[in-house]
């Protein structure tokens, strides 16, 4: 019987430690020693360019607003939301391997924290084009880029509501295209699409309604001319690994 009550009691110990310290799913392997592990969350980064570096494609209004106002307010909600709690001691990764059990504030807050800074490094004034690596593997998974980038284009069209798309290498090491909804990312646990991302467009209305208002296909094509194909190529060597 004392045995018996002192397993209780250990038991009790046990869920007691998991609900104060977290239980924390592990992140894609792959990404262990990756740009996407060291990120810091605590840190909010500086935009990698001017706010009219992107025009005429995205306007320099546009960008200072959702730079300024729209992502730094995910990032000041997230740092309150993980103030005194286990996930302010974890990697991005691990709380997006386990979001499900972090709570709206988190899962929302640190995706619009998370999704803008991989927005902001994923366009560049100087576009560049896929590497080798990268064209074969879209040839292979889509038929050819044109059709990929139809495929990712009606992602981001057909997204109802406000939401990303994205281009994602599976746990399979297949390229795939996709949408989610608000703030969630491949990343997420509560994601329909799960892989590791490599390329994101954001489709919320903040992101382009002062130059295309409801246009968004207008805004989507022009999302073209400014991908950052060196930091997508980048991302894509990390990935396959
Ligand atoms: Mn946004």
């Amino acid at each position: 019987m004392e045995h018996k009550s002192t397993m209780r009691k250990i038991g009790a110990g046990i869920i007691a430690l998991l609900i104060v310290t977290g239980s924390f799913a592990t992140p894609p392997e792959n990404l262990k020693n990756s740009a996407m592990e060291k990120f810091d969350i605590h840190v909010f980064p500086a935009l990698p360019y001017a706010y009219d570096a992107l025009e005429p494609y995205i306007d320099a209004r546009t960008m200072e607003i959702h730079y300024d106002k729209h992502h730094r307010a995910y990032f000041n909600n997230f740092i309150a939301a993980i103030k005194d709690t286990p996930y302010d001691s974890k990697t991005i990764l691990q709380i997006f391997a386990s979001v499900s059990e972090a709570g709206d504030a988190i899962r929302n807050n640190g995706g619009g924290f998370y999704n803008h800074v991989f927005f902001w490094n994923n366009l560049s004034p100087k576009s560049g084009k896929p590497s080798a690596e990268l064209t074969e593997a879209i040839n292979k998974a889509f038929g050819s880029f044109d059709k990929f980038k139809e495929a990712f284009s009606n992602s981001a069209k057909t997204r109802f509501g406000s939401g990303w798309a994205w281009l994602y290498l599976t746990s399979d090491k297949k390229l795939a295209v996709g949408s989610t909804p608000n703030q969630d990312n491949p990343l997420m646990d509560v994601s329909t699409i799960k892989g590791i991302p490599l390329l994101a467009l954001d489709v919320w209305e903040h992101a382009y309604y002062l130059k295309y208002q409801n246009r968004r296909p207008e805004y989507v094509d022009a999302f073209w001319n400014v991908v950052n194909w060196d930091e997508v190529n980048r991302r894509y060597a990390e990935a396959i690994k």
